[in-house]
């Protein structure tokens, strides 16, 4: 039987392109309209590498194991740790989020989501100084300004810009005459290479590149001809161009929150802009790689009243990056046992976390088979959230978005929220 669905939502970047048109062939994804590369890969692949039955590692190898079993062995850990660390949701929606903090809570453990080793210092950065935020598809009907800072959405985000950016708005009727772009980077990428203006910086110069723009929009004197690799001379025409913009908007990624400076880039790139809106409209935005890692940050807050990094130990939540976040506890040797959902730490975490990670039970819940799940203590098998389950996300402007359930996932196979749920209900049950 053939089935077209429409107004799909993409769960792979923070762009949630929410336009992606699917033909299904007897339940079976055979078509992505819409979807940029990524996006056809990601629906397409979906049955590929997954990992179908739940297993236990024990002294005798890895035996596959009925749910219940895996269940039962993910409790019994749990209920034994003294500092449970549960880690990821950035790849899942929002319910599992929920089922994730009452698990925290119960165990007295520390819950982090994937911002913390990436746009963390954002969060910080807005706790600082606030945030002048505004939505994506305010940028594509007023923008005449748009400046992409340390980073490169042609590659990680390939639809930002011609949803966004090189689309006609509603103020905005020719983009490419009326629309300005320039990219700061320290050094040429795809998208500086479509930019009108590329600045090359030099690495972790960006903090003093934003203080001297800052101070030229003030009409200060800079006593230096050069900052950060950059001639002053042109910092200046910069700033001019940012004063005269009506509507401008700064997206920024991962070559401003984790480079020198980290959260100082970001308060004082706030800053900037709070300045700017002196002269006209000015909107900062993140450009969030996952695709519900923004949700992370906002279900945490709601629940907890921090973006993440939460630590229940005391029998309240309590948040201190640096000491609660999973690089930290997992370098000090603090977490004896890791909950990983949706995410993959042991590819993307500093080699001495991973190997903290290789000396505690792990129980991991993903959809697909990787480098957590080759090491881990119980894997049990998820569906994929936005194509086998459905769900809330949440779009890097903070826009949430429902997310379809267009197939059914693998037989015996659960949406994150439900095993969660049963391990919560059997930690409640107690022993
Ligand atoms: S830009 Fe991101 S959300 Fe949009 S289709 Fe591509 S991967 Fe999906």
């Amino acid at each position: 039987m053939s089935q077209k669905i429409s107004d799909v939502v993409c769960p792979f970047c923070g762009c949630l392109c929410d336009d992606i048109v699917l033909r299904l062939e007897d339940g079976k994804i055979i078509e992505n309209r819409n979807g940029c590369a990524i996006s056809k890969a990601k629906f397409l692949n979906h049955l590929q590498d997954r990992l179908l039955t739940p297993t236990i590692r024990s002294a005798e190898g890895v035996h596959e194991c009925d749910l219940d079993a895996a269940l039962e062995e993910a409790t019994t850990i749990l209920s034994e740790a003294c500092r449970p660390l549960i880690y990821g949701l950035s790849s899942t929606e929002n319910d599992a989020h929920r089922e994730a903090y009452h698990i925290a809570e119960l165990l007295g453990g520390v819950v982090d989501n994937t911002s913390s080793v990436c746009h963390g210092p954002s969060l910080l950065g807005v706790q600082e100084s606030g945030e002048p935020h505004g939505a994506l598809t305010e940028v594509r009907n007023r923008a005449d300004l748009v400046i992409y800072w340390g980073c490169n959405p042609v590659h990680a985000h390939p639809r930002h810009i011609s949803r966004f950016v090189t689309a006609a708005g509603e103020f905005v009727r020719e983009p490419r005459k009326e629309r300005e772009i320039w990219v700061i980077d320290v050094r040429e990428t795809a998208t500086s290479r479509l930019a009108n203006h590329f600045i090359n910086v030099e690495i972790g110069s960006d903090l003093e590149v934003l203080s001297v723009l800052r101070s030229l929009v003030k009409q200060r004197r800079v006593d230096v001809s050069q900052v950060g690799g950059v001639r002053v001379s042109r910092l200046h025409e910069m700033a001019e161009r940012m004063k005269a913009a009506r509507y401008g908007v700064l997206f920024y990624g991962l070559g401003l929150t984790q480079s020198r400076g980290r959260h100082r880039n970001v308060d004082a790139a706030i800053r900037l802009l709070q300045d700017l809106n002196e002269f006209g409209k000015w909107n900062i935005i993140p450009m969030r790689g996952h695709f519900n890692v923004a949700g992370a940050n906002k279900t945490c807050t709601w629940t907890t009243g921090f973006p993440f990094s939460v630590d229940f130990s005391r029998g309240y939540p309590r948040y201190q990056p640096g000491e609660y976040s999973a690089v930290d506890l997992l370098q000090r040797g603090e977490a004896d046992v890791l909950m990983n959902i949706a995410a993959d730490p042991c590819a993307h975490l500093p080699v001495d976390a991973v190997r903290s990670l290789k000396s505690i039970p792990i129980i991991n819940l993903d959809p697909k088979r990787n480098l957590t799940s080759t090491i881990a203590t119980v894997n049990i098998p998820t569906a994929q959230s936005g194509i086998e389950s459905d769900g809330v996300a949440v779009r890097m402007d903070g826009l949430p978005l429902y997310l379809k359930k267009v197939t059914e996932p693998p037989v015996g196979v659960l949406p994150d929220r439900d095993i969660l749920r049963m391990i919560r209900e059997r930690l409640e049950a107690g022993p």
